[in-house]
């Protein structure tokens, strides 16, 4: 079931995509070859707790971080360590944040120093996937005409989409109804209507679609080791349109 929100219940979920947002500001400020993930998961936990809100990772089934670090070949659930970003490295940062009983989430795509041309077009492409994605989060459209728009910018571009992992409802959980497909036909789906948030997130390989995970039971990576770009908003469909909650 899709759970609808009211106002009230937006404008906390805005307080809770700020603070994700934030995190991610703090990333773009402090990412350069030589820092270790685990040091960019310390701050990223320290201003979460600064502004009164609890890291929605930490602990979920397990997660041992406040936030994902998935670089290059890496899509998804890397594991902040002791590992040192190099030059030449695309991270993506994935965080979550739980305020005052309900969640923000949200991820970008970072380059390390200089990267290589097809990486810096693979995150641009990612990125620009979303936006039109989150530009068919319309009441009275389809669930899939969000999926299709991704998928065809991805694909237009020569690149492909992950089919194993999907964006997400968000709101009092942070996994809620419905699963969003990265991929799909346009006019199928539930409807969309005012009050649903949607956690949009397009994982993008400059190969193949498909994915594996490492025997560390949570990296997820690509199967023919290719560079993999990952962006994520919380969206609310307002009335007179899509409204991003993770921005400062
Ligand atoms: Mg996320
Ligand atoms: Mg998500």
């Amino acid at each position: 079931m899709i759970e609808l929100k009211n106002m009230d219940q937006f404008d906390r979920m805005r307080t809770a995509g700020r603070i994700v947002a934030e995190v991610l500001e703090i990333m773009k400020e402090v990412i350069k070859p030589g820092v270790t993930t685990k040091e960019l998961d310390h701050l990223a936990e320290e201003h979460i707790r600064k502004c009164g809100a609890i890291p929605a990772f930490k602990g979920y089934n397990g997660f041992p971080a406040t936030i994902c670090t998935s670089v290059n070949e890496e899509v998804v659930h890397g594991i902040p360590s002791l590992r040192a970003l190099k030059n030449g490295d695309i991270i993506s940062i994935d965080c979550g944040a739980l305020f005052d009983g309900y969640y923000g989430d949200s991820a970008i795509t970072l380059p390390v120093g200089q990267i290589s041309s097809n990486d810096a077009k693979l995150m641009a492409v990612c990125e620009e996937s979303l936006k039109r994605g989150i530009a068919q989060a319309w009441k009275e459209n389809r669930l899939f005409d969000i999926s299709h728009a991704v998928q065809t910018c991805v694909e237009e571009n020569g690149m492909s989409v992950v089919r194993d992992y999907v964006g997400h409802g968000i709101g009092r959980k942070m996994h809620e109804d419905p699963q969003i497909p990265n991929f799909g036909k346009p006019g199928r789906g539930p409807r969309l209507e005012v009050g649903m948030a949607l956690a949009i997130e397009p994982m993008v390989n400059l190969g193949g679609y498909q994915v594996e995970t490492l025997e560390d039971k949570w990296t997820v990576v690509t199967k023919d080791r290719r560079a993999s770009a990952h962006f994520e908003h919380t969206v609310a469909i307002m009335e007179n349109g899509p409204v991003i909650l993770t921005r400062i």
